[in-house]
């Protein structure tokens, strides 16, 4: 059985001092609710400059909600100004590292060598990657939408080990649908999510594909949450960005997977 998770990618938002309310905000909600974490992973992943201040609030106030980051280097250490290794993120207990999302596509373009190598890199920390994939509306006219996922899956996945694809998560993020109030319905979060699957059981095992969570990304908040994690069975949560800025609905959406 795969545990359900909801992650908060903050982007370029909360600096230190909103990040520790934020955090603290959404463990008091969590609190009061008598939320459960063994039924749902809650993580969030803010700027790298307010990682150690959820990290020294997480050990104070000895919180169950995870975290993590939204990018990480190929490298592991030397003359690369700007950048922050897999081992530093380790070092402030981050569990969860962002691959591949499409905003760092866009801006930052890398190719599929490197995000493999940031792949490799953060699971040889010790911590999760969360690849993103989805088309754009192009992609999705054309009626290439899967085929382009799953590639994207593909071309990241293919010279990984079983056990290094298990310790995976995969975001379906269709770009049309991020940052724009476009969620996608269901059955097209459904369709990708079971087009993931498929690929990860013919490419490696059944029980690679049973272990990886594979999550829906864009536009999620807590209204259209609950339908699309009723009805898309392929599905083991979600990637957040805007909605998880606010506790109040970030919480929401957590306590609609129990
Ligand atoms: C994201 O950027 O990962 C995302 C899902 O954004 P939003 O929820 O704001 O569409």
């Amino acid at each position: 059985m795969r545990r359900p998770i909801v992650v908060g990618n903050w982007k370029m938002n909360l600096n230190h001092r909103e990040a520790t309310y934020c955090v603290q905000k959404l463990a008091w909600i969590l609190r009061d609710a008598n939320f459960d974490y063994r039924t749902c992973d809650v993580v969030v992943l803010p700027p790298f400059t307010s990682i150690r201040s959820v990290q020294v609030l997480a050990e104070a106030d000895n919180l169950k909600i995870a975290y993590g980051a939204q990018a990480v280097a190929a490298t592991s250490q030397g003359a690369f100004t700007g950048d922050v290794s897999a081992d530093m993120l380790a070092a402030l207990d981050c569990s969860y590292v962002i691959v591949g999302h499409s905003e760092r596509r866009k801006y930052h373009p890398e190719d599929d060598a490197t995000l493999v190598d940031e792949t490799r890199a953060i699971l040889t920390a010790g911590m999760h990657p969360i690849l993103c994939v989805g088309e754009s509306y192009d992609e999705r006219k054309q009626g290439i939408e899967l085929e382009y996922a799953v590639g994207q899956v593909n071309d990241v996945t293919r010279d990984l080990s079983d056990d290094e694809v298990s310790r995976m998560l995969i975001a379906y993020e269709p770009v049309w649908a991020i940052g724009t109030g476009m969620v996608a319905n269901s059955q097209t979060a459904q369709d990708a999510a079971h087009a993931i699957r498929e690929h990860l059981a013919s490419s490696f095992s059944t029980e690679v594909a049973e272990r990886v969570r594979i999550l829906y990304g864009g536009s999620v908040n807590s209204k259209n949450a609950s339908q699309l994690m009723t009805q898309a069975k392929d599905m083991d949560g979600f990637l957040v960005g805007g909605a998880s800025l606010d506790p109040d609905e970030f919480s929401a959406i957590v306590r609609l997977t129990q």
